[in-house]
């Protein structure tokens, strides 16, 4: 495919924020977007040219769709099979249909990863009752069961300590079948983001620390503190998976830090990510920029980071009520989803915080830079 000029439409499939943001970067390009997206009045429809609004399963719908589009790329990867097969026939899809397919498969997804020699934690398929009882003691508890399909923020999973609690989740956890996972006693968690060109070229971020509250992402910290051969390897590792997934997009890895320093890749998503928010404000190329960039068949720029940073999620209604000491505070850079209503749990907004380079503070400056103004 050449390098769509100016005026070309990327088609989005997914109307959230990732495709709010993904479409803002498109227009700074010069392009126009697209959006697909069951929901009215999404976040990203809001800033796109068009948008279609129909069902994922609407195959009348998902053809004029890419009739209007030069080519179509995802903020959401878990469209079903078939919608992405007739996408495919019609348009260049960025990241292509293998991709998405290993990545809305746990199962699959992990046999790619120890395929190309990536180490993950220790698991198993599990299909029914009896081959979980054999399962268990091989990995030895706690362990994680979690679904193959369709999880983010903690759902579709469950810990379990003893086996009993195994056999409840077993239970309970739909579709099957299910992965059994060891428990990883992680020192931190960490990201990296990486893009891949039509030509090969990577650029990859350095690597962030994410912080978790009730299983979704609540801050990460721009470059993780930890030594540089473990941000060195993270980094090696992303480059690998997308090199072998031959990428042409963005893709997202996270992975656990243990104790002694060893790196495990928990998920892969092959699109923009919470974790790489930071990159809008301490970058000159941000994620979003980087993606557009890959499918639109542009040249890369490295993904240089000119600062260091902290970003902060706002998360439902107890957050979104300290939005107006986050604009009142100086040197917060607040960024909102334009959503309607903040149910809780729900991603409203988040805000980066930028720091000279090499000079991101610990644990307690952390807490004082996000600390809010006194209003009212
Ligand atoms: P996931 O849905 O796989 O991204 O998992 C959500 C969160 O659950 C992760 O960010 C971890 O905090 C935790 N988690 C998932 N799998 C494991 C594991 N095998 N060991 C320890 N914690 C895990």
């Amino acid at each position: 495919m050449t390098a769509l000029p100016p005026g070309a439409t990327i088609g989005i499939i997914g109307g959230g924020q990732l495709g709010r943001m993904s479409a803002m970067a498109a227009a700074r390009l010069g392009y126009l977007t697209h959006i697909f997206s069951p929901e009215p009045g999404s976040p990203a429809s809001q800033v796109a040219a068009k948008t279609t609004v129909a069902p994922y399963t609407d195959h009348d719908a998902l053809r004029r769709f890419a009739d209007a589009v030069d080519v179509i790329t995802f903020e959401f990867e878990n469209l079903p099979a078939e919608s992405l097969d007739l996408l495919s026939s019609l348009k260049p899809v960025r990241p292509g249909a293998k991709i998405l397919r290993i990545s809305q498969d746990r199962l699959l997804e992990k046999q790619f990863l120890n395929d190309i020699g990536i180490a993950t934690a220790p698991w198993e398929p599990v299909h029914d009752a009896a081959a979980l009882a054999g399962t268990v003691p091989r990995l030895g508890l706690p362990v994680i069961l979690k679904t193959t399909r369709l999880g983010y923020d903690g759902k579709g999973q469950k810990f379990c300590r003893t086996e009993a609690d195994c056999a409840e989740a077993f239970a309970t956890l739909e579709p099957k079948p299910l992965v059994l996972e060891g428990f990883v006693d992680f020192h931190s968690e960490i990201s990296v983001i990486a893009a891949r060109g039509e030509d090969g070229k990577i650029s990859a971020f350095d690597p962030v620390e994410n912080r978790h509250k009730h299983h979704i992402l609540d801050l990460t910290l721009a470059p993780a503190p930890l030594p540089l051969e473990t941000l060195a390897e993270a980094t090696a590792m992303a480059r690998k998976i997308a090199e072998s997934l031959e990428l042409v997009g963005l893709l997202a890895v996270e992975m656990f830090v243990t104790s002694t320093g060893t790196l495990l890749v928990n998920e892969i998503a092959p699109r923009p990510h919470n974790s790489g928010h930071w990159t809008l404000d301490a970058c000159a190329a941000s994620q979003f920029e980087m993606h557009i960039r890959a499918v639109a068949g542009l040249p890369l720029p490295p993904a240089t980071r000119h600062s260091d940073a902290v970003m902060k999620n706002l998360i439902g209604p107890e957050d979104m009520a300290t939005w107006p000491a986050i604009l009142a505070t100086p040197g917060l850079i607040p960024h909102h989803y334009g959503k309607a209503e903040a149910r809780p749990g729900r991603k409203m907004a988040h805000f980066n915080r930028l720091f000279p380079r090499g000079s991101l503070p610990g644990e307690f400056g952390i807490e004082a830079a996000l600390k809010l103004k006194a209003i009212g």
